[in-house]
């Protein structure tokens, strides 16, 4: 048997990993690796694969550290050579981090502990080898609080409580008269230690651990717990992240951006996130140390001169002050910002994407923490997409690959009215941090997101803990933080409307108010952000349809050149026919043709037809339907001129168009001359228990045909006259929930029939096919016998689900979310579909009806068209297209061309 290697280490220039090794090593670690191969400066250390985390699960604690000890020992030996230090040593300690780091990013999702190794004594050896007492002494602030946070498990007691350290540091602050942690004192820090670690004891009972490998067994196993803490699980069901996959740990010699005024740490994007600009960017903070920049703890500075200078004009900070007091790095260290912007360059072209990076500056030397593929809003990863083809970093494929079609919903989002955001009062000002219009009711707590249907989450900052509420919010309005804090960057990758660092706003969440230069907003107030701007207005703003930027249409060109499904949509009038021509919809896969019986007299007609004793009457209130059928199919079909139209015929159960208030039975008794017992005996006599399963689809042409043959000549009549008007009308008839072919045959022979009669009356043929809806299991189990008549098939896939599953579509609310929840569903399967079991289905039917028509056109017109997953399997079984609704169009269109570019 060959030895399991659950230790990679590196450092130096070397590495036992890369960055193709993202599964075992997960992101951080792979690319910490790999910067090494590629001479970047990292600090040395090592990662504990993700199989560790699996088997931490399985065996539990004890067991792991055991199998991992020896692996570890010597990898902590690896470091302590190449930084000529010693761990847990009192005169020359070795300072580690432990930090977790998944296959996908997840930032900020899991825990991280620096400054580790550190006790009363080693401390000490820090202060005196560096002659930086303060520095010594911060570090090990630092250290109590975030073990003691994330390995002792001290959080604050309700949500209305600070965090009980920050409540310890601002009391000293107070007393002491600072402001900023970096006007502590060497005493004041060593009061805050011992503080901290009292708090610890009374809190959980436990003393601070003083041993370092203790230390860095107690934070290993915290990382690994960290995987199914809330907010990571949150977060992998908002991002489809698998809860299998584990994470990886990586331990990592401390560098020190908190040495003083020639340190510094930050963060950076090679690209612009929000917007795709390619202007490097990012913030930084002198002597400061981890997530201080993120955590919005003091205002951080801006990189680049130029940023500097944008971000002054929206703070409205004068060019002195800006100079003096918020300098650029490029500016404060200008050899450190010309490597750093040299490393940026490489690792962007290394990678041939957006970089997000972490450095820290520790006494002139720059060292780089991280770098990962930077999250980015909708609007940005199409610019990037086009940019970087356009300048040959990638290919055509790999532009369309980088964009999530689903990110393309945020474009396809209103923007505000130009002329109401002109009324608009402005209430504040922050930092435009992710683009978009957002209005809605001030919430101040996460989780309370839902309280309105339209919630703005208003807060001092924002922690990884909202991330749900968040997502839930329709914006996200913080008073601290900049460019790069936590709700910045999470908004961004959310695509959500987000203005950070709006310092006017003051909270007081005990309240649920806020107060802007006098003004008090209470919760449940409305007000509108402007992500692209900053601005924060009172009230609600109107808001617009978003227009098609260039990028946009080209990435749309492109789909189209690697796609080989069409994309149509469903579309029930001439108004969103339009609409989805606009995004590039070729034809209709499903027009239904219900909804055009209840419009104002027509119902009346419609319930005649109904609650008619007999035939003759039914053909007498179908003859005056006809014209209204007749000029609703010459709009669509003039509508998608030149393009297929697939209309279904009458699907719903008769039961849904009569009228059920007493009122209504009233006025349908009078019109047609009867009693109002008699009425509500027929309505009665319609109810059925399970009416999806009953007298509906193709069962009421089978049973009426005249019903059908109403339909199929308005259709044909439509059509005719357009073709008179030189009109280009190509008709799909399509028939609904058949089971059996004879169930098909029969609507086709009265479909047919007709046609051929109106051809006769009217002396003009047009073309058109008839073809069959596909969702029941049997007509699926059949599809050989039914595609010996029928045309085309269109897979409708809604029904499909609900009678393979055996999950009624209407009921399934109540479990679904419980079974997801449970983990016995992965996804609900109305939204994605079940490839596993619907999909065979699907398969078999598109196989066996092409067994018998080989000419056969294949669609799908469920909900699931629109859903990429879901596309990409329609591509896999061969269809020919897939239909969805207006909106989704472009989404379809992409996902369509990436299932083509993956396939080959
Ligand atoms: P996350 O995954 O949440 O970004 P990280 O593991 O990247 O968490 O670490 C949190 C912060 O600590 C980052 O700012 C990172 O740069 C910093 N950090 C991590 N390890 C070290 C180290 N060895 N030396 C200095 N800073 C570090
Ligand atoms: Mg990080
Ligand atoms: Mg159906």
């Amino acid at each position: 048997m060959t030895k399991v290697k659950r230790v990679y280490s590196f450092g130096n220039g070397k590495a036992e990993g890369k960055t193709e090794m993202k599964n075992l090593l997960g992101g951080k670690g792979a690319n910490l690796a790999e910067m090494n191969l590629i001479g970047v400066p990292v600090p040395p250390g090592f990662t504990i694969t993700t199989d560790v985390c699996e088997e931490y699960y399985q065996l539990g604690k004890e067991k792991v550290i055991e199998l991992l000890k020896p692996e570890v020992e010597e990898a902590i030996k690896n470091i302590e050579k190449l930084t000529n230090t010693i761990f847990g040593d009192k005169k020359n300690p070795c300072l580690v981090s432990v930090r977790s780091g998944a296959r996908a990013s997840m930032p900020g999702m899991m825990d991280t502990v620096l400054n580790l190794g550190l006790n009363d004594e080693v401390v000490e050896g820090i202060a005196i080898k560096s002659g930086n007492h303060r520095f010594a002494w911060d570090s090990y602030r630092r250290f109590v609080q975030m073990y003691g946070d994330v390995v002792l498990g001290m959080k604050p007691e309700s949500k209305e409580d600070i965090d009980p350290f920050e409540e310890i540091m601002e009391n000293l602050k107070e007393s002491k008269g600072i402001d900023n942690d970096t006007d502590f004192s060497v005493e004041d820090l060593k009061e805050l230690v011992i503080k901290f670690k009292s708090a610890v004891k009374k809190q959980t009972g436990q003393d601070f651990p003083t041993d370092s490998y203790e230390q860095l067994w107690g934070s290993v196993m915290a990382v690994f717990n960290s995987w199914h803490n809330n907010r990571a699980i949150v977060y992998r069901r908002m991002e489809n992240i698998p809860d299998e996959w584990g994470t990886a740990v990586n331990v990592q010699a401390m560098v020190y951006g908190n040495m003083g005024k020639n340190s510094a740490t930050g963060v950076a994007f090679t690209r612009d996130a929000g917007t795709g600009e390619n202007i490097f960017n990012g913030e930084y903070l002198i002597d400061a140390q981890g997530e201080d920049v993120v955590a919005g703890i003091r205002t951080p500075q801006q990189i680049t001169l130029e940023g500097s200078k944008r971000w002054a004009t929206l703070a409205e900070v004068s060019e002195e002050q800006r100079k003096s007091k918020f300098p650029s790095l490029e500016e404060a260290m200008p050899e450190m910002y010309k490597q750093l912007n040299e490393t940026q360059d490489r690792l962007e072209k290394h990678y041939s994407d957006m970089q997000d990076l972490e450095f820290t500056i520790q006494d002139g030397k720059l060292w780089l923490l991280q770098t990962r593929n930077g999250k980015r809003t909708g609007a940005a990863m199409i610019k990037l997409a086009v940019d970087m083809l356009n300048e040959g970093m990638i290919d055509e494929k790999t532009s369309l690959l980088r964009i999530e079609p689903n990110k393309l919903d945020e474009l396809l989002h209103p923007i505000f009215d130009g002329a109401a955001i002109n009324k608009a009062v402005t209430l504040a000002k922050g930092l435009p941090a992710s683009p978009g219009a957002a209005t809605g009711r001030i919430i101040f707590f996460a989780d309370e997101a839902d309280k309105y249907e339209d919630s703005i989450l208003v807060r001092i900052e924002t922690s990884p803990e909202d991330l749900e509420g968040m997502n839930i919010a329709r914006g996200i309005l913080t008073a601290k933080g900049g460019m790069t804090s936590h709700a910045a960057v999470v908004a961004r990758g959310m695509g959500k409307c987000c203005v950070s660092g709006a310092g006017a706003i003051k909270i007081n969440y005990k309240n649920r108010e806020m107060n802007i230069d006098g003004k008090i907003l209470k919760e449940g107030d409305w007000i509108s952000l402007n992500g692209s701007t900053g601005e924060v207005y009172d009230s609600k703003v109107d808001t617009k349809d978003p227009e098609m930027s260039g990028d946009f249409g080209i990435v749309m060109k492109l789909s189209d050149k690697y796609a080989r499904m069409h994309v149509r949509t469903n579309a029930d009038t001439p108004h969103d026919a339009r609409v989805a021509r606009d995004f590039g919809a070729q034809g209709i896969g499903l027009t239904r043709t219900e909804h055009m019986f209840f419009e104002g007299e027509r119902i009346k007609v419609m319930r005649e037809m109904i609650l008619a004793n007999d035939e003759e009457g039914r053909r007498n209130a179908l003859n005056r339907l006809l014209p209204y059928q007749r000029e609703d199919f010459e709009g669509i079909l003039e509508a998608m001129e030149g393009f297929g139209v697939t209309i279904r015929l009458l699907d719903p159960p008769l039961h849904e168009f009569v009228p059920h208030e007493e009122a209504n039975q009233k006025d349908m008794a009078d019109e047609m001359g009867i009693s109002v017992q008699d009425v509500k005996d027929m309505v009665e006599s319609l109810s059925e228990f399970n009416p999806m399963l009953g007298h509906r689809g193709c069962r009421l042409g089978n049973t009426y045909p005249e019903i059908t043959e109403m339909q199929a000549r308005a259709i044909i009549e439509a059509a005719i006259n357009l073709k008179k008007k030189g009109v280009d009308a190509r008709p799909e008839i399509m028939v609904p929930l058949i089971g059996t072919v004879k169930e098909y045959k029969m609507q086709e022979d009265i479909i047919r029939e007709t046609a051929e009669k109106v051809f006769k009356e009217k002396g003009e043929k047009i073309d058109y096919l008839v073809g069959t809806m596909i969702e029941i299991p049997r007509a699926a189990l059949t599809a050989d016998l039914v595609a010996e008549y029928a045309e085309f098939f269109s897979f409708g896939t809604n029904d499909l689900t609900q009678m393979t599953f055996g999950y009624s579509r209407d009921d399934a609310g109540k479990f679904l979310k419980i079974y997801i929840e449970k983990g016995l569903l992965k996804y609900d399967p109305f939204q994605v579909l079940d490839q596993e079991g619907v999909g065979q289905l699907v398969k078999m039917g598109t196989e066996k009806g092409r067994s018998t028509n080989k000419n056969l056109k294949v669609g799908i017109c469920g909900e699931h068209g629109g859903e990429p997953t879901s596309v990409e399997f329609c591509d896999s079984v061969g269809m020919d297209y897939v239909s969805c609704s207006p909106f989704r169009v472009p989404i379809a269109r992409l996902a369509a061309a990436q299932a083509s570019i993956k396939k080959n």
